[in-house]
């Protein structure tokens, strides 16, 4: 579950980049979070990849209020949110299977476990045929498909995908997109950072829209409290 309430981010050049956002995704949830470039869309995943802490208010991931964590505990922490970014980041030196077994080799797995994990993630994407070649001889849908099997390896309670489908061709983009989706139905929660609105249209699923670092719509229409102490269930914020 991902909880904000009442979050404020205020950047040290005084810049508000959110402004008292109160939000509930749910365990298993599919959301878009929409919004213009400068909405506040960006500072929202790097409060919940923990590169950064909210300015007031609380912030709550899977139980753990991440501000708290200390540094040894963030690298835990992290593993539980798996990213998807829109230049993919990909290892260009390392093969497509390289690239995701990295991910679990980094924590520590090895042995048959890797191999078989990567490989059942590569079936999932439609990739085994391309296990052996190097990112840069792959189309960006292709590269996109290799980031989701890397976000899923070590089994996330959440993804989170930052313009999945930025660099990558409309009918691909729906491609990218039903793997969301496949993903979501095997029980991870799935945030997907977009502000393309065809693709929230064709998907119908829940949209929060952010402008000017304020909640301006959220279609579930389930502003959150964390608590009953004062039950805020059906209030929207809105910018006016
Ligand atoms: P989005 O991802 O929706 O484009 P951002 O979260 O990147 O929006 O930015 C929200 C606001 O915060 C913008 O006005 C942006 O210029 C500002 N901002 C983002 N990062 C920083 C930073 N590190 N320092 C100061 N201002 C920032």
């Amino acid at each position: 579950m991902i909880l904000f309430k009442n979050v404020t981010k205020v950047y040290k050049n005084g810049t508000k980049a959110l402004d008292n956002i109160n939000i509930r995704i749910n365990d298993g949830e599919f959301v878009f979070i929409t919004g213009h470039s400068g909405a506040g869309k960006s500072t929202m995943i790097h409060l919940l990849t923990c590169e950064d802490t909210p300015t007031e208010g609380k912030l709550v991931v899977n139980g753990v209020e991440p501000k708290k964590l200390s540094r040894r505990q963030i690298p835990k922490y992290r593993r539980g949110i798996g990213v998807v970014f829109q230049d993919f980041r990909l290892i260009p030196t390392m093969t497509v299977y390289d690239n995701i077994a990295f991910a679990m080799r980094v924590v520590g797995k090895g042995g048959r476990e890797v191999k078989r994990r990567v490989t059942s993630a590569l079936e999932l994407v439609g990739l085994s045929h391309k296990a052996k070649e190097y990112p840069n001889h792959l189309s960006g849908g292709e590269q996109q498909r290799v980031a989701l099997a890397r976000a899923i390896i070590n089994s996330p309670q959440i993804i989170i995908a930052d313009e999945p489908t930025g660099n990558v061709d409309p009918q691909m983009s729906i491609e990218i997109m039903k793997l969301l989706n496949t993903i979501n139905k095997n029980g991870i929660s799935v945030v997907v950072v977009t502000h393309e609105q065809a693709l929230v249209e064709a998907f119908k699923k829940r949209e929060i829209r952010i402008e000017g670092g304020k909640v301006s719509f959220d279609t579930a229409d389930n502003a959150a409290s964390e608590d009953s102490e004062q039950p805020q269930r059906g209030r929207v914020q809105s910018n006016d």
